[in-house]
């Protein structure tokens, strides 16, 4: 619903207005209404800058990623990292939020993905000409896998580097895997039998029936940093993360803990069997030059209970 004169003084903005509204009242479960009001306005500007910042930096070359290690619990060591996307502005550099959604919204997340897989192939095997054996962890939008498009490129990436698989892993929340919907645990079969490790995100916070787990073809669950924060407040936080490790352990899964802040956080997971964990306590997502030489890094000053196996 949109309102002559105060939503409008002629013909074309009263009607982008009422459309702004229609958007929001679809927005909001559809079969509903929605008043047009500044702030629905504000939103539709927001959405449309940010698809127009994402086309501009897809075609002038403004994306890059940042890689945040991924450390082994009780050895210290860098065992991985996680590539994170980043715009380049001219005020520095913009987080992915943003730019996820408009991909997601405009349908170009399939160019944005095929993008991050490569940008990250290539650099894992420039690390490989200089000896790094870092695994490098992509984000995925389930959006990505309705269709056969992605399995294709990756097959296409593997052909090209056969070597890649052992390099690459990729990190679906449980959101993207409910979204990936209908035919999805075929996809992620097709993306196992190419030699790829699959590990679901932000686990706990999704789409919460514990069902489909033992169903679908996942290496390794990433507890969500929210758990991880909670921790030390709250003991229900505490309880959330301990059932998650004994689900992991009992369905052979590998758990890597996000947005570690603390080592109290860290000795915590270690002591009850968490493999891995990222966060600010090791270092921040930096380009790559950072996160190699983080790899580089005497660890041993990391390890939770270094002195007990010692
Ligand atoms: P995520 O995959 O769960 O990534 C972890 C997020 O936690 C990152 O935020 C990282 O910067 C942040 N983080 C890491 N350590 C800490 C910590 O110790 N404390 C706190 N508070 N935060 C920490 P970022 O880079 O803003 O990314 C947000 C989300 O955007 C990611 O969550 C991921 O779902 C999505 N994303 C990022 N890059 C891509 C991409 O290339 N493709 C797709 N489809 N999604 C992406
Ligand atoms: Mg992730
Ligand atoms: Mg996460």
């Amino acid at each position: 619903m949109a309102r002559h004169p105060e939503h409008g003084r002629d013909p074309e903005a009263l009607l982008a207005a009422a459309d702004a509204a229609m958007y929001a009242s679809k927005a909001a479960g559809r079969n509903t209404w929605r008043a047009f009001s500044p702030a629905i306005g504000q939103a539709i500007a927001d959405r449309a800058g940010a698809l127009h910042e994402l086309r501009d930096a897809l075609e002038h070359d403004r994306l890059e990623l940042h890689y945040q290690p991924k450390v082994d619990l009780r050895s210290g060591a860098c065992v991985g990292v996680e590539a994170l996307l980043r715009r380049r502005t001219p005020d520095g550099v913009e987080g992915p939020a943003r730019l996820i959604a408009a991909a997601e919204e405009s349908g170009l997340i399939g160019r944005l993905g095929e993008w991050v897989v490569r940008t990250a192939a290539a650099q894992s095997r420039a690390w490989r000409r200089e000896g790094i054996a870092l695994p490098i962890a992509v984000n995925v939008s389930g959006l990505q896998l309705r269709d056969g498009a992605f399995v294709a490129f990756l097959a296409d990436q593997i052909r090209f580097d056969p070597q890649l698989p052992r390099f690459l892993q990729l990190e679906l929340t449980e959101t993207s895997l409910a979204l990936a919907s209908d035919g999805a645990s075929e996809v992620f079969t097709e993306i196992r039998r190419l030699g790829l490790k699959l590990h679901i995100d932000d686990f706990g916070t999704g789409y919460s029936s514990l069902a489909y787990l033992p169903m679908l073809p996942m290496d390794a669950l990433k507890i969500d940093r929210g758990f991880v924060a909670g921790m030390t407040r709250s003991q229900d936080s505490r309880e959330i993360v301990l059932a998650i490790l004994a689900v992991a352990r009992a369905l052979k899964l590998a758990v890597i803990a996000e947005g570690v802040e603390t080592r109290e956080q860290a000795e915590f997971l270690a002591s009850h069997g968490c493999d891995q964990a990222q966060g600010y306590l090791y270092a921040c997502p930096a380009p790559a030059a950072a996160a190699a030489a983080f790899a580089a890094q005497d660890h041993r000053q990391r390890a939770v209970d270094h002195q007990a196996t010692a």
